[in-house]
């Protein structure tokens, strides 16, 4: 009788990995999709503010300034202290601050993660890029 030949569990597992989909993804090269309710960039809308001041009140690592623009208290964002928890637009009453897919915001420059609300004025809605 000839000997019975085994093959070692990382042979095998060696083996199926060469014919199994890749476990990383090609980012940057692809763009990257994220999950519905990705919690990205905030997009603030200046029209339904009403100034109220909650999402600054509210914020638990202090990254909302409730800045003056055209005589009224709005609120501007730094996204350096930002934990992308979502307080704000969780207490924010009208609806005016909501989540994007923008999530590529490392910068070495401090003054491109400040989000300013005039910025949402001149453009109608939205966010600073
Ligand atoms: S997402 Fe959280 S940490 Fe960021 S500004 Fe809103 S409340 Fe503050
Ligand atoms: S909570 Fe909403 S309505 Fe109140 S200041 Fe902030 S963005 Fe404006």
């Amino acid at each position: 009788m000839g000997k019975k030949t085994t093959v070692s569990p990382m042979v095998k597992e060696a083996l199926s990995n060469l014919f199994a989909r890749p476990a990383t993804s090609k980012y940057p090269f692809v763009k990257a999709e994220v999950p519905e309710g990705f919690r990205g960039k905030q997009v603030y809308d200046i029209s339904l503010c009403i100034s109220c001041g909650l999402c600054s009140r509210d914020c638990p690592a202090k990254a909302i300034e409730m800045v003056e623009v055209d005589a009224k208290r709005r609120p501007l964002f730094h996204l350096d202290l930002c934990i992308f928890c979502y307080q704000c637009a969780e207490s924010c009453p009208r609806n005016a601050i909501k989540s994007s897919a923008l999530f590529e915001l490392a910068s070495i420059d401090k003054s491109n993660l400040v989000v300013h609300p005039q910025a949402s004025a001149q453009k109608g809605s939205g966010v600073q890029q």
